[in-house]
């Protein structure tokens, strides 16, 4: 199963390759071993590779900060990209937009629209871009605690009096 750990980096991966060049020399084989328990790990370590190898090969083993640079990057699409620059940089260039974000942004009544891009083209319409950062964590936050998939606790949420989905 596919498990998301957040922010939080892995320091036995970051021992075994502590930059771009050597993540980029890394046996895949290896790397795989490491990542595991993270699901899809024979795809996540191609792409870990990949990415290593652009960054060490057009970004002088730095990560770029501006999302077309991040866009160029193997397994990197807008949601990795507003992570690393939001989290990473304090860039706001965009609200990352998640398996929590999606479900939240419905049952919150916010958009309507169902894929990622459109969801996030409304909430920066919606929200300051001052709030882009927070609102992300805020609502990846709630979707792990409280509103999660399959048992949302709306009777200790305090968004309840106004959520179109609440049961209680
Ligand atoms: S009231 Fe329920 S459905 Fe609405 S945001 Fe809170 S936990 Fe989620």
């Amino acid at each position: 199963m596919h498990r998301c750990h957040g922010q939080q980096g892995d320091p036995a991966l970051f021992a075994k390759y502590p930059d771009a060049s050597a993540l980029a020399a890394a046996d895949p084989a290896d790397l795989e071993k490491l990542i595991h328990s993270t699901g899809f790990y024979r795809n996540k370590a191609k792409n870990l590779i990949g990415m290593a190898r652009t960054l060490r090969d057009h970004f002088k083993g730095e990560v770029p900060r501006t999302m077309d640079e991040l866009l160029t990057l193997p397994g990197v699409a807008r949601k990795t990209a507003n992570v690393v620059l939001g989290s990473g940089f304090g860039i706001a260039e965009g609200i990352v937009v998640d398996t929590h974000v999606i479900r939240l942004s419905g049952r919150l009544g916010l958009t309507r629209h169902k894929t990622p891009e459109k969801i996030e083209r409304a909430l920066v319409k919606m929200f300051p871009r001052d709030s882009w950062i927070f609102l992300s964590h805020a609502l990846i936050l709630h979707g792990r605690s409280l509103c999660s998939a399959r048992a949302p606790k709306c009777g200790d949420c305090p968004m309840n009096s106004f959520c179109p989905a609440a049961q209680i």
